[in-house]
């Protein structure tokens, strides 16, 4: 395909989109670290992925906490620095807004960042909980901490036990009330949007095949290929950050 053929599969897509989107009573809409790239914060997945020489997967699980407690620690205090640094995009901004436009809507987020919540999105269902956000190992009581340094490694509960980040690790399960939500959402979407997630991470991922299953439209919008580019109505190869904006432009439609 050259250039110019591109340019008009883009648009054709964009159209399409927008013309969902503005027929849609109820929108859900899944989202990934990918949103969340073009606000300089990295991915698990791509470049960036990797702190000192640990990948994600060896740290955000419980055996690595049991193994290193006071390292896992010291990488959520390196994102939760990064994030205190970085603002919503384009992307996280035109959700919020299409939410305002939309009877129904809600936002099934994997991300821990709290940039949904600061774009101004209100609905949202953290299935991955929340990095502002720790637990006591032993007696579960929860707090927020919006420090984005905590000076002593690992923080310690009132109660004198060891704390955790507030976060759902691989293999962990996720919180049944958010996730039931979020799965009633699913099925009563006639869109569904499937954004900046490489979809590899279950049981989250599977929302996009129940979706389908019960009847919406699925959109994927993804700047790579993912394993649900397939099963999806439209996989629109795009940064989140300039598709979402464009399903807002006034098209007379
Ligand atoms: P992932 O790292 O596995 O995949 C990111 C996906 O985003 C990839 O498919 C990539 O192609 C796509 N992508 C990258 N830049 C994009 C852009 N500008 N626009 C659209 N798509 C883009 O992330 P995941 O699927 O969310 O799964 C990893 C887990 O990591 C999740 O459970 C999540 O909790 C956690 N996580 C969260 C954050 C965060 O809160 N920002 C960051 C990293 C990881």
């Amino acid at each position: 395909m050259d250039l110019l053929q591109a340019n008009r599969a883009n648009a054709v897509t964009e159209t399409t989109v927008a013309k969902w989107l503005k027929a849609a009573k109820s929108v859900a809409v899944l989202t990934g670290a990918g949103i969340s790239a073009e606000s300089g914060i990295p991915t698990f997945r791509g470049p960036g992925g990797v702190w000192k020489t640990y990948r994600a997967e060896e740290l955000a699980t419980p055996q690595g906490f049991a193994r290193d407690s006071k390292l896992v620690w010291e990488w959520y205090d390196w994102r939760r620095s990064v994030i205190a640094e970085a603002q919503p995009n384009a992307g996280h901004l035109a959700l919020a807004e299409i939410e305002r436009r939309v009877p129904g809507f809600t936002l099934v987020t994997q991300n821990v960042d709290g940039l949904h919540d600061r774009a101004g999105s209100r609905n949202i269902l953290r299935v991955h909980g929340d990095i502002w956000t720790v637990r006591c190992t032993v007696c579960d009581r929860e707090r927020r901490d919006l420090r984005p340094r905590i000076e002593s490694l690992p923080p310690f509960c009132s109660c004198g036990a060891m704390e955790r980040p507030g976060v759902v690790w691989f293999g962990e399960g996720l919180p049944e009330d958010v996730w039931e939500r979020a799965v009633v959402a699913t099925k009563a979407a006639d869109l569904f949007f499937v954004i900046g997630t490489s979809a590899v991470v279950h049981p989250a991922a599977g929302l996009v095949h129940l979706a389908k299953a019960s009847g919406a439209k699925v959109v994927e919008i993804n700047v790579d290929k993912t394993p649900v580019s397939a099963t999806v109505d439209i996989s629109w190869r795009a940064s989140a950050a300039e598709a979402l904006p464009a399903l807002l432009v006034d098209r007379g439609l």
